[in-house]
């Protein structure tokens, strides 16, 4: 047994035809160093050679075709960069064009003229001519080799391997001599018997042979879906599993009373009803944090829901029960408003609010210091320099992360330290939703609390787009609404890269602004940026805040969380260049007073493909969570912001974005077995927890680290 497990491990300099100047090509190009990352290279697609479209059936819109047939011609045609190859290629039934752009020199050498071709590629139809560009050519002498005889892999590779022989035919041989070298006891099933049988799913082995070598489109089909279940229901029994391991453990403080502070606030304070929904989130909390089990909690809630307010309450109860609570934000200007807003809900209380960040410094800082340690300060506001060392809190209960995906990693952990004997009950907010499957897997360790329903009496934001021509009509619009009494935001895309040209584009627009709104005319525009000293920025962030300015130029500085009721316009400046997250953010902005309010989407005319999608989204719906779902999709998970760090959504073959249903299948599963049997102890679950101790381990959790 031993000796199995290990040859997976082997390098690839091992295998039969690999040497140690294509192991290293491998390496470097496709991060592949042993048996099992060839292994679990996975097709991306394959070619299915027992379907042959013909050619004179051919119609200018079957997209995707395969052809057999003979190489009649192959000429250079053309000149400078309409120079081109031109293959002619001919079956029974009739010819077709084939042409290279590019590399010609490199297939011409590889083609042979009188020779047979399975042909693969999208069909151009030009004024009814087809032709198939850059198609993919194989003989039919090599097609036919045993293995590939019927449906043919075809690998993920570069320029560089391929250029050195190490084309999907090489890597379809390599294929073939792994699977001649291990056998199923290299890849023991890992999935409970009563499992496979009720998916009737092929063993670990047979699918992952399948998957290199399927003989059938349904065997193929099969083996996917047993090879997304098995991924998708490790790592969430695994999360699972870490999350009762938490749950029996890792032990925490009991809040038990509900007192005076959360009483009086909600009696005398509160500024409105609570939402439904509000109240379930802190039912939801109140509960966690008494149980004398540390909780880490995420609550996910639309932009406007309410958040803040949730989070000042769990405070209350943090305070009620003799403990310190703070609060970290991401941007001076978000906790600096946090902080004027608790200051004014706490008004009258005996409770002491402190705000901390990078600008809090000499004396101030080393005062609020003593103070909090002193436990004299009972809510800590502030920006990440709420996490150094020398922060130091007499009794931390409850720690909260506003937005917390603009904080790294290690960032959150050191929050967990600031308490003793245990670590503070974690709650963690999100800025938008996050798409349902990103959550289960992202925070599947996490318990989740939702807030699905906005504040009673909010109006619908309309949301328009507009290139450059309308723009004098929007000044008139913005007119109109200044006379109205309302603020407007204009946000303009700052890039790290082009940060320059970005902020001259804003200056730009600044300047542009103040001819069309006159200071004569009574007119006054605040500008804020990331550029500018905290203080500057605060002095024009607040005169905006106080009404004294009717326009705010701005980069995404305002992006989270800030909170003007009375701004009734956002004009997004560059549309294009902003993902649909942030323009859901940003929007966010307005449609917080009565009024009804509106998002302006300024982008030039021609637009990218994916552009227009964006931005067709923010028009179709002002809902975040299919606003998150339609940036999964668009995206891919990698791709979704604050998720880059963690390892945990490198998946072999699941993709959240399709593999909803599938999820939630396995989630449910490995529920329901871990409610059965928490320890996987009894015989017939043995598979899962061999494979778990040897496998499991290379996670990253969220938990851990927040
Ligand atoms: P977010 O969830 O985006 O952080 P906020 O906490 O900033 O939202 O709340 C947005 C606005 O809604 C604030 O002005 C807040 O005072 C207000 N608000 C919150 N809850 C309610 C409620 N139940 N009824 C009316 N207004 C509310
Ligand atoms: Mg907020």
């Amino acid at each position: 047994m031993s000796n199995h497990q290990n040859i997976l491990k082997s390098s690839l300099t091992y295998l039969k035809g690999v040497g140690p100047n294509r192991a290293e090509l491998l390496k470097t190009e496709l991060r592949i160093f042993t048996y099992e990352d060839l292994l679990y290279h996975y097709p991306f697609r394959y070619v299915d050679k027992t379907q042959f479209h013909k050619i004179g059936n051919l119609r200018p819109d079957s997209e995707t075709v395969q052809l057999k047939g003979i190489l009649r011609r192959l000429t250079n045609e053309g000149s400078g960069r309409g120079k081109r190859l031109v293959g002619r290629l001919r079956d029974e039934t009739g010819a077709i064009e084939l042409v290279w752009f590019k590399g010609a020199q490199w297939i011409e050498k590889a083609l042979t003229v009188g020779m047979e071709y399975v042909v693969f590629g999208k069909i151009n139809n030009f004024r009814g001519k087809l032709s198939l560009p850059h198609p993919e050519m194989e003989a039919v002498s090599v097609a036919n080799t045993k293995q590939a005889a019927t449906f043919a892999p075809v690998y993920s590779s570069t320029d560089k391997l391929n250029n050195s022989g190490l084309d999907t035919k090489a890597r379809r041989k390599m294929m073939v001599h792994l699977f001649g070298q291990i056998t199923p006891e290299d890849l023991p099933e890992n999935l409970p018997d009563y499992l496979v049988k009720k998916f009737k799913f092929p063993s670990r082995f047979l699918a992952t042979r399948q998957i290199h070598f399927p003989k059938s489109q349904a065997e193929l089909d099969l083996a996917t879906k047993r090879l997304k279940f098995e991924e998708l229901f490790l790592l969430q029994l695994r999360l699972l599993q870490l999350k009762g391991r938490r749950k029996n453990s890792i032990l925490g403080y009991s809040f038990k009373t509900i007192g005076e502070h959360f009483n009086n606030f909600y009696n005398n304070k509160l500024p409105f009803e609570l939402t439904g929904a509000q109240k379930r989130v802190i039912k939801e909390i109140r509960k966690d944090m008494g149980m004398g089990i540390q909780m880490n909690r995420l609550l996910q809630g639309d932009v406007g829901s309410g958040k803040t307010i949730v989070g000042l309450m769990c405070m209350l109860i943090a305070l009620d029960n003799g403990f310190q609570a703070c609060m970290m934000a991401p941007t001076e200007i978000l906790a600096q408003q946090h902080y004027t807003a608790l200051q004014e809900y706490l008004e009258d209380s005996p409770l002491k609010v402190g705000f901390l960040s990078g600008s809090i410094k000499g004396k101030k800082r080393k005062a609020l210091l003593a103070e909090l340690e002193a436990g004299d300060i009972h809510i800590l506001v502030g920006t990440h320099a709420l996490i150094e060392d020398w922060v130091i809190f007499k009794n931390l209960g409850l720690t909260i992360t506003d937005e917390q995906h603009r904080f790294g990693v290690a960032q959150r952990a050191k929050l967990w330290m600031k308490s003793k004997p245990y670590p503070p009950h974690v709650l963690v907010m999100t800025a938008t939703p996050i798409p349902r499957t990103l959550a289960m897997t992202l925070y599947g360790d996490l318990d989740i609390s939702v807030i699905d329903e906005l504040p009673p009496g909010r109006k619908e934001i309309k949301t328009i787009h507009q290139t450059e021509n309308n723009r004098l009509r929007m000044i008139g619009f913005m007119k109109q609404e200044i006379e109205k009494g309302r603020q407007i935001y204009v946000v303009y895309p700052l890039i790290e890269e082009s940060a320059t040209l970005d902020l001259l584009n804003l200056e730009e627009g600044f300047e542009s602004l103040s001819r069309d709104f006159p200071i004569d005319k009574g007119y006054q525009i605040s500008v804020v940026h990331g550029r500018m000293k905290a203080k500057d920025k605060d002095f024009e962030m607040q005169r905006f805040v106080r009404g004294e300015t009717q326009i705010m130029v701005a980069t995404t500085v305002i992006e989270v969380g800030v909170n003007v009721p009375n701004a009734s316009v956002m004009v997004i400046e560059n549309t294009e260049r902003f993902g649909l997250s942030q323009l859901h953010q940003l929007r966010g902005r307005v449609g917080r007073g009565a009024d009804q309010s509106y998002c302006i989407l300024m982008s030039s005319f021609k637009l990218s493909k994916e552009a227009k999608f964006r931005i067709e989204t923010m028009v179709r719906t002002n809902n975040g969570f299919d606003i998150s779902e339609a940036d999964l999709k668009l995206r891919g998970p990698g791709n979704i912001e604050g998720t880059q760090q963690s390892g945990i959504l490198d998946f072999k073959i699941a993709n959240l974005a399709q593999d909803g249903k599938i999820l939630q299948v396995a989630r449910e599963i490995a529920n329901r077995i871990l409610e059965d049997d928490p320890k996987l102890e009894k015989p017939h679950h043995l598979p899962l927890k061999t494979y778990l101790e040897t496998h499991g381990k290379k996670i990253k959790l969220w938990s851990r680290i927040s």
